[in-house]
């Protein structure tokens, strides 16, 4: 056998020369037993052999679970260390070492308690000692431990155990718990924000309700169980357009995020507003899995700004917009006359002797007239004009957009003005008391930003004290050119009024001709004959009896007058064939009974009706195109003609005209005039005929001066025509002597 210089052979060899010292003393062995006992040997040397390789494999399986040991001690996920009964680290593991801050070497023989926070260290000397009792018993703590500069929560569980000296340990386990103790206290923090003020409500990503606080319930009337499993539709109020929930979801999805004032309705079916914020809740894939919507109910904040907004802008005893809201809305209403270009006027109104009756009846009396006079003046205005109150028995109305005309404006102002003169002139029901009372105004106008506002209420406020020096009861302008304006009109306008009565207004003629001299007809032209203004123009009367519905009975007695006399004009062989045409003003035209006031006339009269043509301008016939073709069309059928004034200078379209069933066409005298001198006119004239014979309509000319102008329009179709080459507007008398009767 060859025996190899191993490590069991060199543990053997001595054991051999032993049984060599053994054998050589007491007795020689026989080569028998030699063999034998070098058999016996050898198979103990397997054994011993094979016992030392076991050995050998036991010995590395123990090294290696050592190791696992030690690694999972010193890196378990948790901390251990253990503490000798004075509370000295004795041993600690890589992990603890770690969560400490503290390298482990520092920290054997250290005492645990240096390392906890002082606010913990009275507990944890409790439990401590409390553990050291109690074997087997594990006690668990959760404390603040230091770490460098700052700390971190950890619980510890502690279990006494038994040295080999039978001396009692602590053995802890450490665990960082600071994460979870976060977000612990973040879940305490949401609970309590989640029931804070304002109304909370979760919903999923289909917008369906799953959570509400109590405040939300609070605000809404409805219970957490109502709620969940609906849509916030519930509560919409119907205030709001489908497009302003689409914005607010448009913003949501856009930017996470939307907020603004709703009004919702109240289980109660209340309306209220809220101001609310909706933010999204996306994951950590982004996309959306919550919305939140918190809200706070603002109808009181609402209602006291309101109330601010009252006491700040408004008169407490009228309830009227006081002296800083009217210099706001003076600011505001010189802007907008500047881009309109049109008048505004500030009526400055004091009340006469208003301090007589707060001596003699008293303050509170005086407080309830002024609360009438508020009422009236409140119903003398438009909606949009601003009623105020200044202080006392002042008020100033302020009226926007009257006229781009000042004379108009400052008529329109005065009207308005002498209303207010009227209604604050009626008697008083002052509890008991029947009262009168009367006014004093000064008026001005503004436009742009000409002058100032106080300027501007310092006029209207002087032009009040010429009211009363005037003697009170009534107005007067700032402006003396403005007074004296409205002034005239005024008396024009009361001698207006009786011009009729006074048979001041006559009917003239102006002769319409054909081209071979044949008179057709003459347009009837009112004139105005009056014994201290002499002749009155027609532009300037006219007008005024529009505005002040004076046209009625004016244009009635016109045609009444035309009638009659085409009657007399029967019985003459000149004049039996003639037809005249009269002038309709748009307010007398639009009269809901104009038909039948024509057929009542031509009735009485007893002539025949194509005798008479109407003739009214583009502009009344755009006025209510349908009742312009119904009145028309029952007037044709009886035999009246109608012919278009002034062609030419409105705005009608085509389209419509071709609709109206006109005889006559009247080229306005403006193009005429211009016949020769502005081509463009020239083209007009010429187009104008030609669209008349398309459209089957006969065509006049008017205002016809010259000879050239007479011609250039037969050679280009027109063939009647009217103005003064064929003869001015004549008085009866000189029309019919000029028939040759
Ligand atoms: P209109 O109906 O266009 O009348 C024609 C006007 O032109 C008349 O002025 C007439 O005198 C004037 N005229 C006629 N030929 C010539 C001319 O060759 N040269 C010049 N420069 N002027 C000429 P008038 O009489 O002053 O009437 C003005 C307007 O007053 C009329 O315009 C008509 O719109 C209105 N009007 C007249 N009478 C009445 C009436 O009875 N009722 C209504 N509602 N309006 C009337
Ligand atoms: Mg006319
Ligand atoms: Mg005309």
């Amino acid at each position: 056998m060859n025996s190899k210089p191993t490590k069991l052979n060199r543990q053997l060899k001595p054991r051999i020369g032993a049984v060599d010292r053994r054998a050589r003393t007491p007795v020689e062995p026989s080569s028998h037993s030699m063999e034998k006992l070098l058999h016996e040997l050898r198979a103990h040397q397997i054994e011993l052999e094979m016992q030392n390789e076991e050995l050998q494999h036991a010995r590395a399986a123990l090294e290696a679970s050592h190791n696992r040991y030690l690694n999972l001690y010193e890196f378990a996920p948790v901390g251990y260390l253990t503490l000798t009964p004075e509370g000295k680290i004795i041993e600690i593991n890589l992990t603890a070492a770690a969560l400490l801050g503290v390298q482990r070497s520092s920290l054997i023989n250290h005492p645990f308690a240096n390392l906890i926070a002082p606010q913990d260290s009275d507990r944890w000397y409790l439990l401590f000692k409390n553990a050291l009792k109690h074997e087997g018993e594990q006690k668990n703590i959760e404390l603040t431990i230091k770490r460098d500069d700052s700390h971190f929560y950890a619980r510890l569980d502690c279990l006494r155990v038994m040295s080999d000296d039978q001396s009692p340990m602590l053995r802890i386990t450490l665990t960082d718990i600071t994460e979870s103790k976060h977000a612990e206290e973040e879940l305490r923090i949401a609970a309590v924000a989640f029931e804070a003020q304002e109304g909370i409500m979760i919903t999923n990503a289909d917008n369906l309700i799953l959570r509400v606080n109590r405040a939300f319930t609070d605000i809404t009337g409805y219970s957490a169980e109502e709620l969940i499993g609906q849509t916030p539709r519930l509560f919409k109020s119907g205030y709001h357009d489908e497009a302003f929930y689409t914005d607010m979801w448009e913003c949501i999805n856009r930017t996470g995020s939307w907020q603004g004032e709703i009004w919702d309705q109240r289980k109660n079916g209340e309306i209220y507003p809220k101001w609310l914020t909706i933010t999204a809740v996306k994951d950590s894939t982004g996309n959306i899995t919550h919305y939140v919507g918190s809200q706070t109910d603002i109808s009181v904040r609402k209602a006291s700004e309101e109330e601010i907004k009252q006491l700040a802008y408004y008169d407490p005893l009228t309830a009227l917009p006081n002296r800083r809201l009217l210099l706001d809305r003076l600011q505001q209403a010189l802007a907008t006359s500047t881009r309109s270009k049109k008048y505004g006027a500030l009526l400055f109104i004091d009340l006469d002797n208003f301090k007589s009756l707060n001596d003699h009846l008293g303050h509170d009396m005086g407080d309830v007239l002024l609360q009438q006079v508020a009422q009236r003046l409140m119903d003398c205005v438009r909606k949009g004009d601003t009623v105020s109150r200044q202080g006392g028995d002042e008020f100033v109305i302020m009226l926007e957009e009257l006229s781009k005309n000042i004379k108009e404006a400052a008529v329109k102002a005065k009207t308005i003005g002498e209303k207010i003169i009227i209604s604050l002139n009626q008697a008083y029901q002052l509890t008991s008391h029947e009262y009168r009372n009367t006014p004093s105004i000064g008026i001005t106008l503004f436009i742009n930003h000409q002058h100032e506002i106080n300027t501007l209420l310092k006029r209207a406020d002087i032009a009040m004290y010429g009211a009363k020096a005037a003697g009170r009861n009534t107005l007067r302008f700032f402006d003396q050119d403005m007074q004296e304006a409205v002034t005239a009109r005024a008396a024009l306008e009361a001698d207006l009024r009786f011009a009729l009565i006074k048979n001041q207004f006559k009917l003239y003629f102006q002769r319409q001709t054909r081209h071979d001299g044949q008179t057709v007809g003459a347009e009837v032209l009112l004139r105005w004959e009056h014994p201290e203004r002499g002749f009155v123009p027609p532009h300037e009367f006219i007008p005024l009896a529009e505005e002040i519905g004076l046209i009625m009975p004016v244009g009635q007695w016109v045609l009444e007058d035309t009638c009659a006399q085409l009657k007399r004009w029967e019985s003459h062989a000149q004049t039996r064939d003639l037809q005249l045409a009269v002038n309709v003003s748009a307010r007398q035209f639009h009269q809901p009974d104009f038909t039948e006031q024509v057929c009542a006339i031509l009735n009485k009269s007893a002539i025949k009706a194509d005798r008479l043509k109407l003739e009214f301008t583009e502009s009344l016939v755009f006025d209510d195109i349908d009742d312009t073709i119904a009145k028309m069309e029952r007037l044709k059928e009886i035999g009246v003609s109608f012919s278009i004034d002034d062609f030419g200078t409105g705005y009608s379209s085509l389209a419509c005209l071709a609709q109206l069933p006109f005889d006559q066409l009247k080229i306005d005298q403006s193009f005429v005039h211009n016949i020769g001198v502005k081509p463009a006119d020239t083209v007009i004239v010429q187009t104008i005929i030609g669209m008349a014979s398309n459209l089957g309509m006969d065509i006049i000319a008017e205002g016809v001066e010259t000879e050239e102008q007479r011609a250039f329009l037969e050679l280009h179709g027109c063939l009647t025509y009217q103005g003064n080459l064929i003869g001015k507007a004549m008085s009866l008398e000189e029309f019919e002597r000029s028939l040759g009767i």
